[in-house]
């Protein structure tokens, strides 16, 4: 039995989750479930699965989470806040963590899974972008296990050998080719990207996914992300990763090798898959989600990316190249920024020319710490919202 703590319940892949686990109750019992506010979610959530421990954002939503339990029944203990956060995703009750929060606001509760030795289920990619060489550190000076959930280097793991060791040349791979469907704006005339409104941005054509990385699908930023969090989980550099558009979200991801063999993972756009191949690795198991029909989609195709169009992935490439910080300071860039995308303040091609403002006005460096690193964000953050204002 393996005992599981869901950090974001709540969200798109924290529900996943919980689909794919209350499938199979003879392998996996949920230790504890967070939530930041939708707390009667979360109580429906604590009822079925009957965690040890719920963990809200405020001692407000902790009030009315104790209440809705007592309501009904359920003895869950209830925690807020982010000491609470790191307390449930490094607990002895729990085996394995699944980092499911979005955002800069995953990276505390997500690093101390991996100082804790857990299995941690990385689909927070911002917690990687951010702290990178940090990350990767305390796995494995921890002995933690670290899985991809993202679509995209879960399929990259499937298609790498068992034995791969962060070295690509070392392995025969010549190039991890990372697909991305091109978001809902992949056709559009670029000249009428400026009007978008969220309600476009976040209409993603083929995955249903929280609001937060649909705008970055529809900017390429999410594309970009996944370049950065693929070097870190990988040990690829900027030139070994490329970006391969597939718009019909069907081949997930692929690895090349030096051989001329180029393999893939197929699969429905469902975040069950990758989510069931983690929880359950080296095993397989049902996930709920169906065969491919190769026949009814017919077709595949694949273009090269346009950076005109998306040059947030231009500039998720430029702070990898500069390394240290830069990563850190374009992902606080990007959320500020999209978070006033999402809140009408800023039209959507602003998104990527704030970020590129913050990218030349804050300087970046090594990161030495989780302090300074904490601090290069907090002043990204800071520049940003002063460009908004
Ligand atoms: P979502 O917005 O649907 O859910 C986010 C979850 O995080 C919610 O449970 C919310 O309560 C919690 N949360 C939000 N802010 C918080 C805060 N400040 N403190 C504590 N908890 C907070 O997001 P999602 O689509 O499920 O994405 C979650 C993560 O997974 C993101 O990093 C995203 O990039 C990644 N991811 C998602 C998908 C997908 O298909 N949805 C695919 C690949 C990767
Ligand atoms: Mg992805």
């Amino acid at each position: 039995m393996q005992h599981i703590t869901i950090l974001g319940s709540t969200g798109s892949i924290g529900v996943s989750t919980l689909d794919v686990v209350g499938r199979h109750p003879d392998r996996y019992r949920v230790y504890a479930l967070t939530a930041h506010q939708r707390v009667e979610e979360l109580a429906i959530q604590c009822a079925r699965f009957r965690p040890q421990v719920a963990v809200v954002g405020s001692a407000r939503a902790a009030e009315d989470l104790s209440r809705l339990l007592a309501e009904k029944g359920v003895t869950t203990e209830v925690a807020y806040g982010e000491a609470a956060l790191c307390e449930v995703a490094s607990a002895a009750g729990c085996d394995a963590v699944m980092a499911a929060i979005v955002g800069a606001a995953g990276l505390a509760p997500t690093l101390a899974a991996a100082k804790a030795g857990k299995k941690v289920l990385l689909a927070n990619k911002e917690a990687l972008v951010m702290s990178g060489r940090l990350f990767m550190d305390a796995v494995s000076a921890n002995g933690a296990t670290l899985l991809p959930i993202d679509s995209e280097h879960n399929a990259i793991f499937q298609c790498l050998p068992s034995s791969y060791a962060r070295t690509p040349s070392g392995h025969g791979v010549a190039k991890i080719l990372l697909t991305a469907s091109g978001g809902p704006f992949l056709k559009r005339a670029v000249e009428t990207l400026e009007n978008v409104t969220p309600e476009e941005a976040v209409a993603h054509p083929n995955w249903v996914m929280g609001r937060k990385i649909s705008v970055d699908s529809a900017t390429m930023m999410n594309k970009g992300l996944e370049v950065i969090e693929a070097h870190w989980l990988f040990g690829a550099a900027a030139s070994e990763i490329e970006v391969v558009i597939h718009p019909q979200s069907v081949i997930h991801s692929m690895v090349s090798y030096v051989d001329g063999s180029v393999l893939a993972q197929l699969g429905n756009p469902d975040m069950r898959t990758p989510i069931a191949h983690a929880l359950a690795y080296p095993d397989r198991i049902v996930s709920g989600v169906g065969p491919v029909d190769l026949a009814k989609i017919g077709q595949l195709a694949f273009l090269r990316p346009d950076f005109q169009r998306f040059p947030c992935l231009k500039l998720a490439y430029d702070a990898l190249l500069a390394g240290g910080s830069a990563p850190a300071i374009l992902n606080a860039a990007n959320e500020v920024a999209v978070q006033a995308f999402l809140d009408r303040k800023i039209g959507f091609r602003a998104i990527d020319r704030l970020i590129a403002r913050v990218m030349d006005d804050v300087p970046h460096s090594e990161i030495g710490d989780i302090d300074s690193l904490l601090e290069q964000d907090r002043r990204a953050r800071e520049v940003a919202g002063s460009l908004i204002s």
